[in-house]
């Protein structure tokens, strides 16, 4: 039996999911006067982006485990220093390990990076200085698409409207010859889904490109305290701006009258009455939420669009001693990617959209406590690694070949480390989809707000990593969508 509905007009606006985008919607519309209830399914905010512990003494982020793309508009309009955030460091290098020991790295020191690339090939590192600059060009070029809540299509650059119809492989081609600098830039444009084959995949690196923290265009950053810092900060912004912020409250449905959302019904029976919900779930979810047939055919087939082709996994290792990587000396505050041919992405985007796991597995992997010393004890450390692309579903009943394969890649560039394990974690795909909801769907890069945004139901909008052009902890498709939610609000 359902219980009575809340008294109707108690709210403005329910938001479904406290993750970063759901709290920064909500932080959003509080701020300008709206009655905002955030429904959170756990019993703790943060979703993807929260800080674990591992065995007694080690904690560790899952699953995001660094700030790629967070808004710095949302840092600064929320104050989120002030309520705890701060930056372990905002500029993380990015390291390909080689099995030869000729590690690449590139930093913010384009020099230095120029160096390194020469290692393998001098034309590439002619090249790189130009290619930076006409990537970084378009990148700015492009946050007007990107970053403002715009309703309407903005006509597309000439350069972006040609690399629209290239693949990322074909791109990449045209600049360079080494394997190790392809490989690297195409762990940056693999975070939509896409492989280095489709056509579309080439702006993924410009949406990396576009991307600024603290000022410094395309930087990475790892927050203090790892993920939750971030999600902890959002969510005490979000109370001091007026918003309500319940745990333990799982939607089980969105109640729809005459065609336009009414409100929400939770598993525990309870309704509550709001002409406006915003969703952090994926597109398909968040339809099947609704009654069957309330958006007319456009609901199926937008809920059919939104599957998504691949996914990702984490592996959290605690370790009683790091081994230094063999090779060129590098920085252990970076971020490495195991991959060293453009193909091996290639091959794991096949097999993956396949139900398969590639032989060889593409990975970046960090140790978050060489970014924050607080995160393991003295001498010790912890290590995230993050794995894509794999299949959507099968990954959970091939765990331990999924693992064993991780460990023997790390093993090869740390020689020993498997020894010094101490506790580990294997988030599967399938464990991952069970405790925070399932991925998002395809990039869409270059789609508008709008579609992304708008649902085919009235009062229905997304405002998780779902409508992202790419998936992140962001809080940037939150600001958007409280955008667009503000204009259908009564004032
Ligand atoms: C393996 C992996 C690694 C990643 N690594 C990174 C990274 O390093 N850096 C990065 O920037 N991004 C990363 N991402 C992407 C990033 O995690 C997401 O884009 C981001 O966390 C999405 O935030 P969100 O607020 O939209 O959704 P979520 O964080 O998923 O929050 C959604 C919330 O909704 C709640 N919920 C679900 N169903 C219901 C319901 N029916 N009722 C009420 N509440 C519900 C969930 O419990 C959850 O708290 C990674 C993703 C994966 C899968």
């Amino acid at each position: 039996m359902n219980a009575a509905p809340n008294a109707p007009g108690a709210f403005d606006a329910l938001i479904i999911g406290a993750g970063v985008n759901g709290l920064t919607a909500a932080a959003n519309l509080a701020r300008h006067r709206k009655r905002v209830l955030v429904l959170e399914a756990r019993n703790k905010i943060g979703g993807r982006c929260e800080t674990v512990t591992l065995g007694d003494s080690f904690s560790a982020p899952s699953v995001a485990h660094l700030l790629y793309a967070l808004d710095p508009s949302v840092v600064s309009e929320f104050r989120l220093t002030h309520h705890g955030l701060k930056f372990a460091a905002r500029d993380v290098p990015l390291v390909g390990l080689r099995a030869d020991g000729k590690h690449l790295v590139l930093g913010r020191d384009r020099h230095a990076a120029v160096r390194s690339i020469a290692a393998h090939s001098q034309a590439d590192a002619e090249a790189w200085p130009k290619f930076q600059r006409e990537l970084f060009e378009l990148g700015r070029v492009m946050r007007s698409h990107w970053w403002d809540a715009s309703p309407f299509e903005l006509p597309l650059p000439a350069a972006i409207k040609h690399l629209k119809v290239i693949s990322l492989a074909a791109w990449l081609d045209s600049w360079f010859e080494s394997d190790a600098l392809k490989a690297l830039l195409a762990f940056d444009a693999s975070e939509g889904g896409c492989s280095p084959l489709d056509a579309g995949s080439a702006p993924e690196l410009v949406w990396r490109a576009s991307q600024e923290m603290s000022g410094r265009q395309g930087a990475v950053a790892f927050a203090s305290g790892g993920p939750a810092t971030l999600a902890q900060a959002l969510f005490e912004a979000a109370q001091a701006a007026g918003a309500e912020v319940r745990t333990g409250a799982r939607v089980e449905a969105l109640l729809v009258t005459e065609g336009t959302i009414s409100g929400a019904r939770l598993s525990s029976g309870e309704i509550i009455a709001a002409p406006l919900v915003l969703s952090s779930l994926n597109r398909g979810e968040s339809l099947a939420l609704t009654p069957p047939g309330a958006g007319g055919f456009a609901h199926m087939a937008q809920a059919n669009l939104a599957k998504p082709a691949v996914a990702s996994a984490q592996l959290l290792l605690a370790l009683d001693h790091l081994p230094p990587f063999g090779g060129v000396t590098v920085p252990l505050n970076a971020r490495f990617v195991a991959a060293e041919r453009l193909e091996t992405f290639i091959a794991a985007h096949a097999s993956a959209r396949a139900g398969k796991i590639a032989d060889e597995l593409p990975f970046e992997f960090i140790a978050p406590s060489a970014f924050d010393a607080a995160l393991a004890p003295v001498g010790q450390h912890v290590v995230s690694v993050l794995i894509r692309p794999l299949p959507v579903e099968g990954c959970e009943n091939r765990r331990e070949e999924l693992l064993s394969k991780i460990v023997a890649t790390l093993d090869r560039f740390a020689f020993g480390l498997s020894k010094h394990i101490v506790h580990k974690e294997l988030l599967t795909p399938e464990n991952i989809a069970e405790r925070y909801g399932s991925p998002s769907g395809p990039g869409h890069v270059l789609r508008s707000w709008d579609l992304r945004v708008r649902t085919s139901i009235p009062g229905l909008m997304l405002c998780g990593a779902d409508a992202e052009p790419i998936g992140a902890v962001s809080g940037r498709v939150g600001r958007v969508a409280a955008a667009f939610a503000l204009a259908e609000v009564p004032r």
